[in-house]
């Protein structure tokens, strides 16, 4: 069974075809400037990438340049549509609406609808990349993996916010966290890793990317998690806050004479790591320049202050952790920061072995033999996530 995987935005749309007999990527690429004009990256599994400049009016035609690239005689990696045995698309945001990812139907679009004014960037936009296949490759079936499904099994304790009850009932104001496909893939490979079923674990697992998240997951279920109501809650990020005192907003609007849509995308775009040191959103120009540059070396300190306190607060969740695991790029390749985590918290048990810590991009238990919590690393796959959730799916139908 071969999986086409898509991640639909306002202007780009990036897609994977997976042959699930053996999990290989077979071919990726990415469309541009969907509706300006249009490019289409492709690069068949071994081979260079194509760049293909054409009118991409809309997603459809960004969809019927995606096939005619896997089909193309050249540079394609099967020779007929019909190859494409099902579809499957990142959503954005559920809402309370899924917990699961499901096959779609007219029902779950019109969910999908419904969820559009707590992610109005990105659910359209995941929305047209459905109705494009659809259109486009009508035989094949097409299921939904959501970002925020992961997180649904959070008690009410975790997900309410201290605030009057109707906003919840009336604007659906809850904490629903995001990076779920992420956090649920590593936690799988976690199990596998240590041997040991899923439901006997509990672990933390630590999305650390431009955007970073973490997760208490206890017994395979996701009990906590430090995004919130939107991706901007939680731990100091590349340009984003994370925690900061609510009455912040209103006081810098004042001052700064900015409106609140202005100091929302201040604590979006101009915040975080970049916000502090002035230099960079980028962890490697951070760590390249605090040797020199104090307010750099501030904002690694902070970012690792903050991942510090989250992961006492989960440990603290569940009365305990077995497994802190580490993905996305920070987590997966900064040597460092892994090394102090461990070193800080060496109270709860954990400690690293420095030549397995060296690892980046690969699978692997970085722990010595006698640390009582595990530290592993486990690069993030969201994509083979989505197309094994699409598998299970569809074969049962
Ligand atoms: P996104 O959230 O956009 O998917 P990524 O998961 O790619 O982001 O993570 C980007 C972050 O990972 C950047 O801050 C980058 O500096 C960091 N990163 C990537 N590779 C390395 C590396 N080799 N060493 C240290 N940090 C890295």
């Amino acid at each position: 069974m071969k999986i086409l995987v898509i991640n639909a935005g306002s202007s780009s749309l990036k897609y994977q075809f997976i042959d699930m007999d053996n999990m290989d990527v077979i071919a990726k690429g990415l469309c541009e400037r969907i509706g300006i004009d249009g490019r289409l990256k492709h690069t068949p599994a071994g081979k260079d990438t194509v760049i293909i400049e054409k009118a991409m009016p809309d997603h459809t035609a960004a969809i019927g340049m995606v096939i005619d690239a896997l089909t193309d005689k050249d540079h394609g990696v099967i020779s007929g549509m019909d190859e494409i045995s099902a579809v499957g698309h990142r959503v954005v945001h559920g809402g309370e609406l899924f917990s699961e990812s499901v096959v779609i139907d007219e029902g779950v679009k019109k969910s999908i609808e419904e969820c559009i004014e707590l992610a109005p960037l990105h659910n359209p936009a995941n929305l047209t990349g459905i109705l494009a296949c659809e259109n486009v490759i009508p035989h094949a079936k097409q299921v939904a993996v959501f970002d925020t499904a992961f997180h649904q099994t959070m008690p009410s304790e975790a997900y309410l916010y201290a605030l009057p009850y109707e906003y919840y009932t009336k604007h659906k104001i809850r904490r629903y966290g995001f990076h779920g496909t992420s956090h649920k893939y590593v936690t799988g490979r976690a199990a596998e890793l240590l041997g040991k079923p899923v439901e006997e674990l509990k672990l933390i697992t630590l999305h650390l990317g431009n955007g970073s998240s973490l997760a208490a997951v206890n017994g395979g279920k996701s009990v906590d998690t430090s995004m919130g109501f939107t991706p901007l809650a939680g731990l100091v990020m590349g340009t984003r806050s994370g925690d900061i005192d609510p009455a912040i907003v209103s006081y810098v609007a004042e001052k700064e004479n900015l409106s609140v849509k202005e100091v929302s995308d201040v604590l979006n775009k101009k915040s975080g790591v970049l916000g502090v040191s002035g230099v960079s959103s980028d962890f490697r120009d951070l760590a390249e320049q605090a040797e020199t540059n104090d307010r750099a070396k501030l904002s690694l300190d902070m970012f690792s202050y903050s991942l510090k306190k989250f992961i006492g607060q989960y440990i603290a969740v569940m009365n305990g952790v077995d497994a802190l695991v580490f993905t996305a790029g920070i987590g997966e390749n900064n040597v460092e920061l892994r090394s102090q985590i461990a070193k800080e918290l060496s109270f709860f048990g954990l400690s690293i072995d420095e030549e397995k810590n060296k690892v980046r991009g690969k699978d692997m238990d970085i722990s010595t033999p006698d640390a009582k919590v595990k530290t592993l690393v486990i690069p993030t796959n969201e994509e083979l996530m989505i197309a094994l959730d699409t598998k299970r799916l569809v074969e049962n139908l």
